[in-house]
């Protein structure tokens, strides 16, 4: 590996500082990507910014009123432990538990798999589902954006020159909400997404008709991406087997994906149309235990 200077601020405006400094810099979470395109001389950065020693990278903090706040050092492994975390973001938790092994896991932190922006990302279509924010910090100040719109491309992201992510902020879901992940590789474990699929949905209290819904799928577009016509085929609608497995037709018809030496395009769309309805089934029975516990606290 070439070598380099090894920087490891402690606030977020000396981070600022050192990447208006050192504009080629590269940031370093865990190094489960970084790492290895360092050693395959696929990245040869002159410097390297460590977000490992911010104040409270490592904070996992759930808020009723902020919802999940995810520094830039939290890894797959605290949000797998975190029991409050499987409580209310299901489909987020479900998503982190899944990557690489428990010694990845150890290490790879869920800003770093966003920014590394690989269209089989395993947190975003939870994020992407429960309408997850990105924090960024840089030369012109803070700014957030959703995590829809942060990833622009495999290994791109929104980012500018001197920016980086201080942390990921999940918000407070609306009552009565449920979501669901999941993912296909042919191996069991360490082995990437040949197609994930996250879900969420939201009950009306009264009619506990499909209030709100989200479908992300991942690894069928250079980006995850939303079906949104089957989003809309839900919305309003009092959920059935039948309605759902129409919409997961729909988002098949919605994927985008390519063939490649891991699986056809044809088999990626099918994959799509059964996950989708798995997970929208999912997100919906996690939304309707929801509504049967307040009733029992009520
Ligand atoms: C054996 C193995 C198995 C894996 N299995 C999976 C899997 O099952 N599913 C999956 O989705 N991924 C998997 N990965 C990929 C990787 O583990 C994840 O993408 C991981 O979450 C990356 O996080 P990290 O902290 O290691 O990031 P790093 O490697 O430290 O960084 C990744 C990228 O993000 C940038 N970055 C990191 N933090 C910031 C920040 N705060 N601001 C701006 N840019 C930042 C870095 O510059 C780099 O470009 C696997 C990797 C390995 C080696």
């Amino acid at each position: 590996m070439k070598s380099f200077d090894y920087f490891a601020p402690t606030t977020i405006r000396e981070a600022v500082d050192i990447l208006a400094k050192y504009p080629d810099a590269k940031v370093l979470a865990g190094g489960t990507d970084l790492l290895v395109h360092m050693k395959l001389r696929v990245r040869t950065p002159d410097v390297i910014l460590d977000v490992g020693r911010l104040s409270g990278a490592d904070a996992l903090t759930i808020d009723r009123k902020r919802g999940l706040t995810i520094g830039p050092a939290v890894t797959m492994r605290q949000v797998e432990l975190s029991q409050a975390a499987w409580k209310t973001y299901a489909g987020f938790a479900q998503g982190a538990s899944v990557v690489g092994s428990i010694q990845i896991r150890n290490l790879a932190t869920v800003v770093g798999n966003v920014c590394n922006a690989a269209p089989s990302a395993d947190v975003a279509p939870g994020l992407i589902a429960l309408g997850a924010k990105v924090r960024i910090a840089g030369p012109k100040g803070r700014r957030s954006m959703q995590v829809e719109n942060f990833m622009t491309g495999p290994g791109q992201t929104a980012l500018q020159q001197g920016e980086f992510v201080t942390g990921i902020q999940v918000p407070v879901p609306a009552a009565r909400t449920g979501s669901a992940f999941v993912r296909h590789t042919p191996r069991g474990a360490m082995d990437i997404a040949v197609v994930g699929v996250g879900a969420s949905v939201t009950l009306a209290a009264r009619t506990g008709a499909c209030q709100a819904a989200r479908i992300v799928m991942g690894a069928v577009a250079p980006t995850p991406i939303r079906a949104k016509k089957a989003e809309r085929m839900l919305r309003g609608q009092r959920l059935s087997e039948e309605l759902i497995a129409k919409a997961a037709e729909v988002a098949s018809g919605e994927a985008r994906p390519i063939s490649d030496v891991r699986a056809s395009a044809d088999f990626r769309r099918e994959l799509v149309r059964v996950l989708t309805k798995r997970m929208v089934t999912a997100a919906w029975e996690d939304a309707m235990s929801k509504t049967r516990s307040k009733r029992r606290a009520a």
